[in-house]
């Protein structure tokens, strides 16, 4: 990496999840799909194809990319919206609220870009979940963006580096589409039985 290269919001999303997979995905090139990521795809290229427009006083602008020059990020949006002089991303998933915070934590990466973008704070973004057909507050609070900014530092160290975070089996590894490649319960035993 050098000084003009970006990482991408999706990275992100994947650190949080699990830095081992991330490493996997940005640094080896490696990926796979499985049933969560091919819904995931697909619902993604629906919601791009919709056209944007204005729907009861909220314009709505779709598949836009975004960019901080300030953090050096970059990715694609599902959705930016309008409403009353407020801007706020939408960012759709799948399935439906998850345990853990990786969605919030993308929301609040495309947040710091629209605000560098409209020279706007954003206050809030919604991440939807379309098994549900809800959609979910995400208040981009300074905690939310400390973790987000320490992720990037993150990320950022790890496609500097190339350095691999270990594969840590978690009830994560049962979704993941890199399972196969990782074998993630067969390394800790490898691990233990070198520890004997
Ligand atoms: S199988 Fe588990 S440890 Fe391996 S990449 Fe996936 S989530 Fe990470």
């Amino acid at each position: 990496m050098n000084n003009t290269d970006y990482i991408t919001i999706a990275s992100l999303n994947q650190f949080s999840y699990c830095p081992h997979r991330c490493w996997r995905m940005f640094c080896l090139g490696e990926f796979t799909d499985n049933q969560y990521t091919i819904e995931g795809t697909s619902l993604h290229e629906r919601v791009h194809t919709v056209g944007d427009g204005n729907q009861e006083n909220i314009w709505q602008v779709r598949a836009i990319w975004l960019k901080s020059e300030k953090y050096k990020l970059i990715g694609k949006s599902d959705l930016i919206e309008l409403e009353n002089d407020e801007w706020y991303p939408v960012e759709y998933k799948r399935g439906r609220k998850g345990e853990w915070d990786n969605d919030e934590l993308q929301v609040c990466a495309q947040a710091l870009c629209l605000e560098e973008m409209t020279g706007k704070e954003i206050a809030t973004g919604y991440v939807y979940y379309a098994q549900t057909h809800q959609r979910q507050l995400v208040e981009i609070n300074d905690d939310l963006r400390a973790e987000t900014i320490a992720t990037i530092a993150d990320v950022t160290n790890l496609l500097e580096t190339g350095k691999m975070p270990p594969a840590i089996y978690s009830k994560r590894c049962k979704g993941c589409s890199l399972y196969s490649q990782c074998l993630p319960m067969a390394v800790d035993k490898v691990k233990r039985y070198q520890e004997i």
